[in-house]
C-alpha cells in the first residue's frame, strides 16, 4: 500500500489552500493525476542532504566535538570511576539512509512512507556518516564503550536488521551488549538510565532532540518544543551533540501532530502554515 501517494484532487486541494494562504488569485488549474516529481514538497529537504559539502561538514563538526569531549572525560577520570560511555542514535547519527530518500522521491512519495522505509531497511544499503566510524573507533581505543539506541519497528526482525545495518558497515560495537533496539516506544530514556548506572555518560549523539531527553517529545506545539529546547541551550555542542535532518524526526511531530503524517491535504496544509509562520 502507497499511503503516501498523490491523489487525485490534491493538487486543486492544494491551489485552493494556497490561495487562502498566500491571496493569489491565478493559481493555473492543475488537471493531472500524474505526480509531478519537481513539485515534490521533499525536493529541497532531500537535494540538500544529498549534495551540500554543508551537511556533510556538520557530522565532522558533530563527530570533532564529541571527540573533544571524550579527550576532556578521558583526561579528568580518577581511579575507581565509573567507565566512560558514549550513548548515540543509529539514523541520521550514525548511518544516513541516503538511497531511502532517493527510493522515495523517485517512487513519487512527499512524505515518509513506512511500507517503502521497512522494505529498504534490511537491505544493509545506508552511507556511515562522516566523521563517526573514525570516531567510535577512536572511542574503542581509548576505552570508551559506545552504546546504540534506536527506535525502529520492522516486525520481528527489527534487532537483526539494526544489528546488520551497524555490522555491514564495520562499525565498532556492533554487538548486543552494545545495541538496543525499541520497537514499542520512542523513549529512549529508560534504557539511558539503566546504563548511567553503570558507566559515566559523556556526549549523548542524536538527529532528535528526543535522543537526548524525553522532556522534547511534544505533540502539535511548536512553540513549546522549542521553549523545552532553549532551557538546556548550554548542552548543546556539549552534553548534547545534534546532528542536522530537515526530512524526519520529531519536530514533524510538533508541526502535524505525528512524526510520519500520511500525504493529505490538511498535511499539506499544515507543512505551508509551517512555512510562513514565522516565529521570533
Ligand atoms: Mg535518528
Amino acid at each position: 500500500m502507497f499511503k503516501n501517494r498523490f491523489m487525485p484532487g490534491r493538487s486543486a486541494a492544494l491551489a485552493l489552500t494556497l490561495t487562502g494562504v498566500m491571496g493569489a488569485a491565478n493559481l493555473p488549474a492543475q488537471a493531472e493525476e500524474k505526480p509531478d516529481p519537481a513539485a515534490n514538497a521533499l525536493l529541497y529537504a532531500v537535494a540538500w542532504k544529498q549534495t551540500a559539502a554543508e551537511y556533510r561538514a556538520l557530522y565532522h563538526q558533530g563527530y570533532n566535538i564529541a571527540r573533544d569531549r571524550v579527550d576532556a572525560a578521558l583526561a579528568a577520570q580518577k581511579p575507581g570511576d565509573k567507565p566512560l560511555a558514549v550513548f548515540t542514535d543509529m539514523d541520521d547519527t550514525v548511518l544516513l539512509p541516503l538511497p531511502y530518500w532517493s527510493r522515495l522521491i523517485s517512487g513519487g512519495h512527499a512524505f515518509f512512507d513506512d511500507p517503502v522505509w521497512d522494505e529498504w531497511v534490511p537491505q544493509n544499503d545506508l552511507v556511515v556518516a562522516p566523521g563517526a566510524k573514525e570516531f567510535f573507533e577512536y572511542c574503542q581505543e581509548k576505552g570508551v564503550e559506545v552504546f546504540y539506541v534506536t527506535s525502529r519497528d520492522q516486525g520481528p526482525n527489527t534487532y537483526d536488521y539494526a544489528l546488520g545495518n551497524l555490522k555491514a558497515l564495520g562499525l565498532p560495537y556492533a554487538d548486543p551488549d552494545h545495541l538496543t533496539v525499541l520497537t514499542d516506544s520512542s523513549n529512549k530514556e529508560p534504557r539511558q538510565q539503566e546504563l548511567a548506572a553503570k558507566y559515566t555518560p559523556v556526549v549523548y549523539l542524536g538527529d532528535n532532540l528526543n535522543d537526548f531527553q524525553r522532556k522534547y517529545y511534544i505533540k502539535g506545539d511548536v512553540p513549546a518544543r522549542i521553549a523545552a529546547m532553549e532551557e538546556d541551550r548550554a548542552e548543546f555542542g556539549r552534553r548534547f551533540v545534534l546532528f542536522p535532518n530537515p526530512t524526519d524526526g520529531h519536530w514533524m511531530a510538533a508541526v502535524f501532530g505525528e512524526s510520519e503524517p500520511a500525504d493529505t491535504p490538511e498535511a499539506r496544509a499544515k507543512l505551508l502554515e509551517a512555512a510562513v509562520t514565522v516565529l521570533k
